[in-house]
């Protein structure tokens, strides 16, 4: 099976695109961004492991980890980051191992959204870039997460540079127009990747 790597800076349109690729295709889509959130509920892989980290006030009334505490403390300090990557990346990687060999599909895509800047290429087979340009994804993520766009733009620094992340692309697919402008950009690749796959 044709493994598919779906990134994208943030709010580039990941999600929007892998949902088409899945309810206008029957594509399967596994989602790093998902299995992340699971390893971090209590009884998931990563639990223990991260509040030994970041200490107990990190654990919410509910026994849930805040993601948000989390997120606020690897923004500031680096090292910090570097640890919990060091926790959460290689369960990420051998579920979505586990994922693929339950697949039964001529091709899947993979949404991981830091696919470079994790060194996760070798386990896909190509790399399908989603680009937008920065006003689009400064108003899109600010409505969608009610946030400003300072912090948007924050969060923009600290991903790589888009152009960096683009020599890394097999498939471009540009996200700046309607939503509809997406539909005709994924049926073309799905033609593509079903060809590759044979
Ligand atoms: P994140 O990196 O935060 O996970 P993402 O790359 O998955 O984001 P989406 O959630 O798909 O991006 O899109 C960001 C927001 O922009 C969403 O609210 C989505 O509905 C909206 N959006 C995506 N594409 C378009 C478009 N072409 N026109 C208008 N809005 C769009």
């Amino acid at each position: 099976m044709l493994r598919i790597g779906l990134t994208g800076g943030i709010g580039s349109g990941k999600t929007t695109i892998s949902n088409l690729f899945h309810s206008v295709h029957n594509i399967p889509v596994i989602d790093a961004d998902e299995i992340s959130r699971e390893l971090l509920l209590p009884s998931g892989k990563a639990y223990h492991e991260v509040i030994n980290l970041f200490g107990s006030s990190c654990v919410l009334e509910s026994k849930q980890i805040d993601r948000k505490f989390l997120r606020e403390k690897i923004f500031i300090n680096e090292d910090l980051r570097i640890l919990l990557e060091q926790i959460i990346h290689p369960k990420v990687q051998a579920e979505i191992t586990s994922q693929i060999e339950s697949i039964n599909s001529r091709y899947c895509i993979i949404v991981i959204p830091l696919l470079i800047e994790s060194n996760m290429q070798s386990i896909v087979d190509r790399i399908l870039v989603v680009e937008t340009n920065k006003q689009n994804q400064l108003n899109r993520v600010a409505t969608r997460d009610r946030c400003d766009k300072d912090h948007v733009e924050d969060i923009i620094k600290s991903q790589i540079d888009s152009n960096e992340r683009l020599k890394h692309a097999d498939d471009i697919i540009t996200n700046n127009g309607e939503p509809e402008d997406l539909i005709l950009q994924i049926r073309q690749l799905h033609q593509k990747y079903l060809a590759l796959a044979i």
